[in-house]
Parts: C-alpha cells; structure tokens; sequence
C-alpha cells in the first residue's frame, strides 16, 4: 500500500534530489519552515480567538492530526515522512475564524473559496513564491476533505486522522468551554468507542489500523465508523450550529466580509507578497484568507473603528 518516495511523480519544477532526505522529508520541512503554518497557532478550530490557554487553534488541531494519522500509518506499513507531510499541510488555507470566514469568501469571492484549494495554493503559489512540492503531497492537501479522493494511501490515511482528531478534540473542547457536559455524549457511540478522550481515539486508531490490514486500503467502516458519525452528528447539532461558542460567528463574518471588500477596492495597501495575481478580487481574497484571527481583528479595527483622541498622540 505505501508510496515509495522513489516512485515519486516529483516536482512542478526539477530540483537536484538531497543526500540526506527523501523527496517527502523535505517537503515536510519546507512546511514546518513556512509563515503560514506559523499562522495556525491563531486561527479558529471551533471557538474563535480563544484566551484560554488549552482550547485547540488550528495549529494544535493540525499536530494531532498528524499524530494520529503517523500512527495509523505505521501501523500498516505506509510511507509515515509523505502521511506526515499532507497532515501538516492540510489546513494552511484555512482562513481566519475557520469555517465561517471560509463561508463568507466562498460567498463574496468571484472565484468562490474552499480552504482545501487555497492550502495547495499557499504551497504552490504564496509561500515565498511557492514550495515546489512533489506531486504526491500536493494531491493529499488538495483531496483531504472528506468528499476528495486522494490518490495515495498516505492521503487517505490523513483522511481519516482528520475526522478521527477534530471529532475528538472538539468535544474535548466543547466540554472545556461549558457547552457540552461529558455525560451527555450518546450513550450507544460512548459504548463502542470508549468512555474518554483518549480511549476513544485508541479505539478508532486501532481499528483503523486492523481493518486496513485486512481490505487493503486505508479505511474505517462497521460499528465503529457508525460511532465516529454519531459523534459527529452530535456535534453538529450541539456545537457547530448556534451553541454558545458560535455567537460571535456573525461578528466574524462581517469582520471577513470588510476587510476583504476594502482590499479589493485598495490593492496598493495589500503586501507586495501578495502580488501573484493581476486581479485586485484575488489578492485581496489570498490577504485576508492567509490573516490569523488576531490580525484581522486588528486590521478591522484599525481600518473601521474610529480611534479616541488622546492628547500625547
Ligand atoms: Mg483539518
């Protein structure tokens, strides 16, 4: 099942190969090294700038994303430096306060916007005039949603840590926040995966791994898929929708919304790195996806808020 970095498709653009690494190798490094992955140490998971020091960014989100599908892959012999390397790029297109801002671009965006695309664009194309990444990798970032079809092992491996992580981590979270109590999980799920946090990864890691082994490709089903998506059903109807840690979600949109109109009508104001594209729309849409959730509240108020009058200013 595992891709073999010398059965790479490679690079866009030929590069000498490095003693030392694999192809897959480095590009993992080159996504550690990027700005945008610093980026996700502030940008929404569920609960949007949290000051909380233990709630998920996207950032903690993306490691133990990648914690959980190294694990799945080694445990059934894939290729652990390319699994490694699409997890942790996954999310770098993500935009500031998560799926709402990627809601709101999708909308007012010519070109509409999915953070899936916009990850293979910050590799391909934003991050210091684009990574150059090899074939393999690139097709895992893009695919990684649960309706993509990657055409490894590796990314359908990462895949499945996606779903397996953030189910996880945002009852975890949910329950940190005050919004859920732990009790209140269903009962029929808590009975197959495990009555906490870290037995109900177990379970669906393990799983992951036996039932791989046997169908030949990377894969969960059964019981236990029925588990995971009854959590997350849950979740949906008790977090991701009008719970108490999406009020400030219509405040987000609109943050999103104003910041993106004002660039497109200012393009001299949006970094000169941003300058790939001819058309002021996709610069402003590529500036303001690419903003942690800090930035651009700061942006936002700079920009629409009238500041006091202070005599020592
Ligand atoms: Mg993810």
């Amino acid at each position: 099942m595992a891709t073999l970095a010398r059965d790479t498709r490679g690079r866009t653009r030929p590069e000498p190969e490095c003693p030392v690494r694999t192809p897959f190798q480095r590009d993992r490094d080159r996504i550690i090294h990027s700005k945008a992955f610093r980026r996700l140490k502030d940008k929404t998971q569920v609960f949007i700038a949290p000051e909380a020091d233990h709630f998920r960014t996207r950032l903690t989100h993306t490691l133990e994303v990648c914690q959980i599908a190294r694990t799945i892959a080694r445990g059934i012999g894939l290729n652990e430096d390319l699994t490694e390397a699409i997890a942790l790029g996954h999310d770098l297109g993500h935009t500031p306060f998560g799926h709402a801002g990627e809601e709101v671009l999708n909308r007012v965006h010519p070109g509409g916007f999915s953070h899936n695309e916009q990850s293979l664009r910050v590799v391909d194309v934003l991050e210091a005039g684009g990574l150059n990444l090899t074939w393999e990798v690139r097709d895992g970032i893009l695919n990684h949603p649960w309706r993509g079809s990657p055409a490894t092992e590796e990314g359908r491996c990462v895949q499945l840590a996606d779903r397996i992580a953030y189910v996880n981590h945002d009852i975890d979270d949910a329950v940190r926040g005050g919004i859920l109590k732990g009790d209140e999980l269903p009962k029929d799920a808590v009975e197959v995966l495990g009555d906490t946090h870290g037995k109900r990864i177990n379970t669906l890691v393990i799983a992951a791994i036996e039932q791989s082994l046997e169908m030949g490709r990377v894969m969960l089903r059964g019981e236990i898929l029925e588990a995971l998506d009854r959590l997350r059903s849950f979740l949906f109807e008790r977090v991701y929708v009008d719970s108490a840690a999406k009020k400030e979600e219509e405040k987000a949109k609109g943050v999103v919304e104003s910041l993106y109109r004002y660039y497109v009508l200012h393009p001299g104001e949006v970094p000169l790195s941003y300058d790939v594209d001819p058309g002021p729309e996709v610069r402003a849409c590529d500036y303001v996806a690419g903003m942690t959730d800090r930035f651009a509240i700061a942006q936002y108020n700079k920009l629409f808020v009238p500041r006091t009058w202070k005599l020592d200013q």
